[in-house]
């Protein structure tokens, strides 16, 4: 299956991806992870994104879309993919349809996490993540035990730069002016389905799963 996830930054994507990914076997490709990984390593694609990301700003289309061709050429996407973040503009979103129907294949849905922009920066001042494995938490919504330390590895908890207030605004309102067009892009596809966020994590599960076809109740 090739699916995409669409939302608004702090709705819940990645979140649902390591669940998602895990109950379908699918790999999980977060371009913010891809982009957050390379700053790690510090590659010179890294320089350039963190420019952007640090400004709550999109990466350029030109820079993201090769990243994306590049990782789902690999073998282990043959079966399918879950994308996460991506795409996030209508020329990722075209680029994307170019390079299926390339390969001559095309999404099979786009699962849509809607949550209300208020609750959004909550969500996202309060998240913490895993510096080893990448776990997600929230402060308030889904605390780790201990609030440094990563419950499933041991990792150290971070806040990451760009979920600072100032940040967090800019992204909302570049979600908006972006990537929400891609609403109505795939709603005329026929492909999109759209998901109740504001509830508990284990329910949006149980609706993206129903969304899908499957029952995971
Ligand atoms: P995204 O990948 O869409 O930016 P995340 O999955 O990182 O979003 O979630 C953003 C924050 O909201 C995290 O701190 C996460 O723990 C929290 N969160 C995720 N899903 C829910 C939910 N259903 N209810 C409350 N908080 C949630
Ligand atoms: P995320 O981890 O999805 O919240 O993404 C963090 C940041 O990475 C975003 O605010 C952007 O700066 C950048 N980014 C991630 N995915 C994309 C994308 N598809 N297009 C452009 N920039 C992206």
């Amino acid at each position: 299956m090739k699916i995409v996830l669409l939302g608004p930054p702090g709705a819940g994507k990645g979140t649902q991806a390591e669940m998602l990914v895990k109950k379908l076997f699918l790999p999980h490709i977060s371009t913010g992870d891809m982009f957050r990984a390379a700053i790690a390593a510090g590659t010179d694609l890294a320089m350039e994104a963190k420019s952007y990301m640090d400004k709550g700003q999109l990466v350029p289309d030109a820079l993201t879309i090769g990243i994306i061709r590049d990782r789902i050429a690999q073998p282990d996407c043959r079966e399918g993919f879950l994308l996460d973040g991506f795409p996030r503009t209508l020329a990722q979103a075209e680029a994307l349809d170019q390079m299926l129907a390339d390969m001559d294949t095309e999404l099979d849905a786009v699962l849509n996490i809607s949550v209300p922009l208020d609750n959004l920066v909550t969500r996202l001042t309060g998240r913490r993540m895993c510096r080893q494995c990448g776990n997600i938490y929230h402060m308030t919504y889904n605390p780790p035990k201990d609030e440094n330390t990563c419950d499933s590895c041991n990792g150290e908890l971070y806040q990451r730069s760009d979920d600072k207030e100032e940040t967090v605004k800019n992204r909302l309102t570049v979600y908006e002016n972006q990537t929400a067009p891609l609403i109505e892009y795939y709603t005329n596809t026929g492909k999109l389905k759209t998901v109740d966020g504001d509830q508990a994590i284990g329910k949006v599960l149980v609706d993206l799963g129903a969304a899908l076809g499957q029952n995971w109740a």
